[in-house]
């Protein structure tokens, strides 16, 4: 077993230098979900401890000991880990993290959660600061997911299916993005961007965005970006442990109110949409020019 599966999956340390409060979303989770693919299935699971019961919920599941991991998958921001005969699904919230290394070789953190003891001598550690993140033990996952839209990246979602959500919607753009309702991945950052993009105003009605292909095809771009980025910023952080996320330096309007944008010049402003603090340039994405 060679030493570069001990990876630490840190979304924290990858996202840490963006201002205000960040939550994990679809290209940080599936940059976590790449990495397990390449260290999880096979291994089988021999015990569980539990130090925080409220992060673990075992519902109607057979016994996780003795069962091995299959595939991991995603919906959205959430990881799915299939077992043989159950699986474990996943929201990291505002700071879990999922860590997979040597059984024994650091003591326990205090932000440990849960620990999963596998063959092999490995580990797969929940570490969480704000205690938010869930890991919810089920027999299918679908139960749970029935009401998330499609994954932003699912093949399965096009241009064509993505417009025909926006008319039956009477939520502003931001909103309907934020909603995880129709397309599921999407959070603060990647919305500000991708409206950005497209200059649209985040207060646009979902039904009078004129044109979906580019705002979709503008989704998909900044969140293929971001997935391209963390991949490789995973790989500085294991040997320079602290480098941090790359993907902040593409970012148009996110977390630079007060700073000219990089198409007209004006400044960046932040306002309050949905609930959220909004980036935009109020030049280039104006009401009603859709
Ligand atoms: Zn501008």
């Amino acid at each position: 077993m060679s030493d570069t599966i001990l990876t630490l999956f840190s979304i924290t340390a990858l996202v840490k230098n963006i201002p205000e409060k960040k939550m994990p979303e679809l290209p940080e989770v599936e940059t976590v979900a790449r990495e397990l693919r390449a260290v999880l299935p096979g291994k089988k699971i021999r015990s569980l401890e539990l130090y925080w019961e409220k992060t673990f919920e075992h519902q109607d599941a057979p016994p996780l000991p003795g069962q091995r991991f299959g595939t991991i998958g995603r919906q959205g921001k959430y990881l799915l880990l299939n077992l043989d005969k159950s699986v474990l699904v996943i929201h990291l919230r505002m700071t879990g993290q999922l860590l997979v290394r040597r059984s024994g070789q650091q003591a326990r953190h205090s932000h440990d959660r849960v620990r999963f003891l596998l063959d092999d001598g490995l580990e797969l550690i929940f570490r969480d600061s704000r205690k938010f993140g869930r890991i919810r033990h089920v027999l299918s996952a679908e139960p749970l997911l029935r009401k998330l839209g499609t994954d932003a990246m699912d093949q399965k979602l096009t241009a064509a299916l993505f417009g025909s959500m926006l008319q039956k919607s009477a939520m502003n753009i931001k909103a309907f993005l934020l909603s995880q309702k129709y397309i599921a991945g999407l959070g603060n950052i990647y919305v500000d961007e991708a409206l950005f993009l497209s200059a649209l105003h985040p207060l646009t009605p979902a039904r009078e965005v004129s044109g979906a292909e580019p705002l979709f095809n503008n989704i998909r771009l900044v969140l293929q970006r971001s997935i391209d980025n963390m991949g490789s910023t995973i790989s500085d952080y294991r040997n320079t442990k602290g480098n941090e996320g790359l993907n902040q330096r593409y970012f148009n309007v996110y977390g630079r109110q007060g700073l000219p944008c990089k198409k007209c010049g004006g400044p960046i402003e932040k306002i309050r949409v949905a609930g959220r603090g909004t980036h935009i340039c109020p030049r280039c994405q104006q009401r009603g020019k859709t």
